[in-house]
């Protein structure tokens, strides 16, 4: 066979590209990592007769570990999850590990209720419930399971995860640091474990399995759904479309710059992004401007939009993964149009019905829709954002349209007057998680939703009032 140009550039980058796999790959075995499913889950349940003996104090000193480690280990997990999964962007990754390590709760979490009175003295103790199974996604893979066995640990439990298989080799690096630092800590092996390769079928052991307490999703609708007909206790973090409303009271300028940073970060992976505006119409061209002139934003033109449609969606009308969490310029570039480096963000008006508006994209395209007024607004931004009861977003100084919105929309999260990510504590107030309990009502996960409550009575002694 005549050997071509062609055929030994192929060849060279194939060979390259195994290089770079074996290069990039952890040396050395990976603590809590399984082959099967009821192994890892066998393995966590005797990791959990450890951890439920063990003082608080060393739980803490466990917790303590994961956070130094994640700190440590930030840019390298930011690294790997950008590459693997083609998603995101570094140095907002970075800052999510930082804050998830600082503002996760950990044992501090886990608080008694008391009642004394004349006949006695009854506790409401948070109690584990022992090995909890945990899906994970592919958007903010090492930081839902860093957070989530914080949370979890915390309360005296262990953990499974069956993390997404496009996210696996940085979702299980996580697991490896979570297991070094109980070790670090004199705490057990296996305290987080995982498998080598997830699947759906892992995920259905997992689900029915005898020793799984408590299920927490974090992910799309369909594994949400899953859980919730499981037939198990399930906390559902689910899919969200969070819209920003803009009334006529909001400082135009500032709103501008929020929307756009909070649509931005980590090229709009978070649920709780910003994906799409609602403004009232004498507010709307302001904004447009603002975003434009000073925000970095592009304005597609309608032609560009319908490119955009044919690229981010596929002819059925689901997500093309290509394009999930890539950002502004690429996605411009995929459709022919070059911008400059400063370009984040894609802006255009629209109707609420506009593919790119409706769905949650998780992409930096934000379409802007004009209503007539604040009652319509209200409206246009519940329907958006689908009953998701999620996340939701608004720009205003006046207190009875926010009380009316907060209202009518319902959601987990809703933050005023500045960017998406103030609700994970980021420039707000309040501590962190990636595992926002928007379907099961839990809302805002931490150590204490991961336990159960137990009633402990002495009865007529123990008061000393
Ligand atoms: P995804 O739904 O594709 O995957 C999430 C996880 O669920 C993965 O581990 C996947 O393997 C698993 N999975 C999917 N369908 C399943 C099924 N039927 N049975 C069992 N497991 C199943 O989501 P993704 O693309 O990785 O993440 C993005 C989605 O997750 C978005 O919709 C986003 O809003 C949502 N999300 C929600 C939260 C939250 O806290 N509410 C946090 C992050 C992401």
């Amino acid at each position: 066979m005549a050997v071509n140009e062609q055929m030994v550039q192929d060849i060279v980058k194939e060979v390259m590209a195994k290089m770079q796999l074996q290069k990039d790959e952890p040396t050395g075995k990976q603590l809590g990592i399984f082959d099967n499913m009821n192994e890892a889950i066998a393995a966590a349940k005797e990791a959990q007769k450890v951890i439920r003996n063990m003082s608080m104090d060393q739980r803490e000193q466990i917790i303590t570990n994961i956070r130094r480690k994640t700190k440590e280990n930030a840019e390298m997990l930011a690294r790997m999850a950008v590459e693997e999964t083609g998603m995101g962007n570094v140095p907002h990754k970075i800052l999510k590990h930082q804050l998830l390590a600082e503002k996760t709760p950990g044992t501090e979490d886990i608080v008694t209720e008391a009642w004394s009175g004349d006949r006695g003295l009854t506790l409401i103790e948070m109690g584990p419930f022992g090995v909890i199974g945990a899906i994970t996604p592919t958007t903010n893979p090492s930081e839902t399971i860093l957070c989530n066995a914080i949370g979890m640990i915390a309360a005296g439990n262990t953990v499974v995860f069956n993390a997404h298989p496009r996210a696996i080799k940085t979702s299980n690096f996580a697991v490896n640091l979570i297991n070094e630092a109980s070790l670090e800590a004199g705490g057990p092996e296996n305290v987080a474990c995982s498998l080598k390769h997830p699947t759906m079928e892992s995920s259905d052991i997992m689900m029915s399995h005898k020793d799984i307490q408590l299920i927490a999703a974090t992910g799309g609708p369909g594994v949400v759904t899953a859980v919730l007909s499981s037939g198990r206790r399930g906390i559902g973090a689910g899919a969200g479309n969070p819209p920003a409303l803009v009334d006529e009271t909001a400082d135009i300028r500032k709103a501008a710059q929020d929307i756009v940073n909070g649509c931005t970060f980590d090229n709009n992976l978070p649920c709780i992004a910003e994906k799409e505006v609602v403004a009232v119409s004498s507010v709307v061209d302001e904004l447009m401007d603002y975003m434009v002139k000073e925000q970095g934003c592009y304005l597609a033109s309608k032609e560009e939009q319908d490119k955009l449609i044919a690229t981010v969606l596929t002819p059925k009308g689901a997500l093309n993964r290509d394009c999930v969490g890539r950002d502004a310029k690429t996605l411009l570039g995929m459709i022919g149009v070059t911008v400059p480096d400063n370009i984040r963000c894609i802006i255009f008006e629209g109707e609420k019905e506009n593919p790119l508006i409706s769905k949650e994209l998780m992409m930096p395209i934000l379409g802007i829709v004009r209503a007539k007024d604040f009652d319509d607004a209200l409206e246009q931004a519940v329907w958006l954002e689908h009953g998701n009861r999620h996340s939701a977003h608004i720009h205003s100084k006046n207190i009875d349209n926010i009380t009316r919105y907060a209202k009518a929309i319902d959601t987990a999260i809703l933050v005023k007057n500045a960017p998406s990510y103030a609700a994970l504590g980021f420039g707000g107030e309040g501590f962190c998680t990636f595992t926002i309990a928007s379907r099961t009502g839990e809302g805002l996960t931490s150590a204490r939703t991961f336990t159960k409550k137990r009633r402990c009575v002495m009865a007529d002694s123990l008061c000393i009032r």
